[in-house]
């Protein structure tokens, strides 16, 4: 049964919050939210389910965005018919590429409701280690391209960054050599 959460948008001061790590294992309670927030991404892609519920597609999701300051992000999308799942507990980003990659289209969020012009650079790889809660382990998995753009723009949630504020104020549409257009 789909559950509507309550996702806070950037006028809510607690979407610049500091998440505190989980603790491991992870409680119960902190399952159960994970699991929620995970299923809200998968259905949010449905197009009857954004009707019937009126909710925006989204491809992942921190818990700070529903109010909770723990750092637990879920993700899932379908690209090139391989379907990419996360649910993660304390990410870090242990090793970071030098070239950069961004969105032609520019990135968007569940928590900003008018889309935000400009290109906001990320790293084209990175390396994270996190626990995963659905197999219940640590693990250490290299991103890139697209995957490692959604990583970065979760992560950053977790320290109270929206995507915008990585955007050239001056010249939002600025040129970056190098930068891997995607
Ligand atoms: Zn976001």
């Amino acid at each position: 049964m789909f559950k509507k959460l309550p996702i806070i948008d950037d006028k809510n001061p607690l979407i610049r919050t500091k998440s505190e790590d989980v603790k491991l294992p992870l409680s119960d309670e902190d399952k159960a939210l994970a699991l929620d927030m995970l299923e809200y991404i998968k259905e949010s892609q449905k197009e009857e389910i954004q009707k019937q519920y009126d909710i925006r597609a989204g491809v992942g999701l921190s818990a700070i965005q529903i109010g909770v300051a723990k750092r637990i992000i879920a993700i899932y999308f379908e690209e090139d018919g391989k379907t990419y799942e996360y649910l993660m507990a304390n990410p870090i980003v242990t090793s970071i590429s030098v070239k950069p990659t961004f969105l032609g289209s520019g990135e968007a969020c569940l928590s900003v409701p008018k889309d935000v012009e400009g290109f906001v650079y990320r790293h084209q790889k990175i390396t994270v280690k996190f626990f995963d809660i659905l197999k219940g382990e640590q693990r250490v998995e290299k991103v890139s391209g697209f995957l490692s753009i959604v990583f970065q723009h979760e992560i950053d949630h977790l320290e109270g960054i929206l995507y915008y504020d990585r955007i050239n104020k001056k010249n939002p549409f600025q040129r970056i050599p190098d930068a891997i257009e995607l």
